[in-house]
């Protein structure tokens, strides 16, 4: 075992905020760790997971890919109640399991902080099963670990929508904000096919009565004006943004809610991207995720996120970089992300010699090493 190690000094710089303080010798004093002119990052915090799921959707993406329309899917039995039918048949170990075993793929490609969402039970028995799940996957998880509660990430096919909203309200909120594996955020998905705005607020309201602070699911695709009511509401994050413009970016800016852009969805779905660079020079703070799920994102790469961010949303390597650790930790409300003097960091080294190079190999290329808190995991 590695004694925690402290980083000492970043060539003048003590953030990510200064490209040049990231690269080659940094360290001064630090006998136990040669870089040796490669790359050293903070740690990927990945702001947007669904990692608690069983199951598989391989038959609808093929289809989907062969140019299938969802809904054709949806009608077949496929999309997110399937997953809900596969995550409420299955036991708390299998998908405490999987969680673990997710967990570490992201952990081989950087990932130091994770966001896991419970999203897929859609009951009270399975909603805690889920979360008893994340419990029971913590202690064998390295990376630290935010968990969200999503109950409103659908309706229930059992159920009217006036009766789930009650089941969410009296019953699911309060289950999970009082479950011993520390939930931190209520997340709720608004759009057309899902959570009306006025039912959005709804549910935030009981998250914020327990404790939780909100997250959206916002302007996916539709504007139902779901930014402004998170940003109303002291929302940490608005999440995807397909269909947002300028009068969301700005009102965002202005608020303490975190831009949260999610290139993998739009990659594995072949659909456009944010427009994170608007959102950028209109001054939002723009985090990434990966939004790992069994239906949109089989994507659990930060690595591959931050080299979307630059292909094809128009983003700088720091840029991305900061996207990817400092502000995905900001749209999670910890501090991680940043690498300071004398903190005991989370960070990679990568078998390259600067951003640019991360950016441009960014199919293949895995960190060398990884460290949480000062300890090498990987
Ligand atoms: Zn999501």
């Amino acid at each position: 075992m590695h004694e925690p190690f402290n980083i000492v000094g970043l060539n003048g710089s003590n953030s990510i905020g200064v490209a040049n303080g990231l690269f080659c010798k940094p360290i001064e004093n630090a006998d136990e760790l040669n870089l040796n002119g490669r790359l050293l990052t903070p740690g990927f915090v990945d702001c947007h997971t669904h990692l608690v799921w069983a199951g598989s959707r391989a038959d609808e993406y093929v289809q989907r890919c062969a140019g299938v329309d969802y809904l054709q899917i949806a009608k077949q039995g496929g999309g997110i109640l399937k997953t809900m039918q596969q995550t409420r048949s299955a036991t708390i170990n299998e998908l405490a399991e999987s969680v673990i075993a997710r967990a570490e793929t992201m952990l081989k490609n950087g990932t130091t902080t994770i966001e896991i969402k419970a999203s897929y039970g859609l009951s009270l028995e399975a909603s805690k099963k889920e979360l008893d799940a994340v419990q029971r996957a913590k202690q064998s998880i390295r990376q630290n670990v935010i968990v969200t509660f999503m109950g409103a990430h659908a309706f229930p096919p059992e159920m009217n929508s006036e009766n789930y909203m009650r089941l969410l309200e009296q019953e699911l909120i309060p289950m999970a904000a009082d479950h011993p594996v520390g939930v931190k955020f209520n997340d709720c998905f608004c759009e057309q096919t899902a959570f009306n705005l006025h039912q959005t607020r709804k549910v935030m309201q009981a998250g914020i009565q327990h404790g939780l602070t909100p997250k959206v699911h916002a302007d996916e695709f539709n504007v139902l004006g779901a930014v402004e009511l998170a940003c109303e509401m002291g929302a940490a994050s608005c999440d995807h943004l397909l269909a947002s413009g300028s009068r969301q970016f700005q009102t965002l800016a202005k608020s303490n809610t975190a831009a949260v852009v999610l290139p993998c969805t739009a990659f594995y779905l072949n659909k456009p991207y944010a427009n994170a660079r608007a959102m950028i020079d209109a001054g939002c703070v723009v985090a990434l995720g990966t939004d790992y799920n069994p239906g949109t994102s089989m994507i659990g790469s930060m690595t591959f996120a931050f080299g979307l961010a630059v292909n094809k949303m128009r983003l700088s390597p720091h840029e991305a970089l900061i996207a990817a650790t400092e502000n995905a930790a900001k749209a999670l409300r910890v501090e991680s992300g940043k690498i300071e003097p004398g903190f005991p960091a989370d960070f990679c080294i990568w078998p390259c010699a600067n951003l640019d190079e991360l950016a441009y190999q960014f199919v293949h290329i895995q960190p060398e090493s990884v460290y949480i808190k000062g300890e090498r995991v990987v």
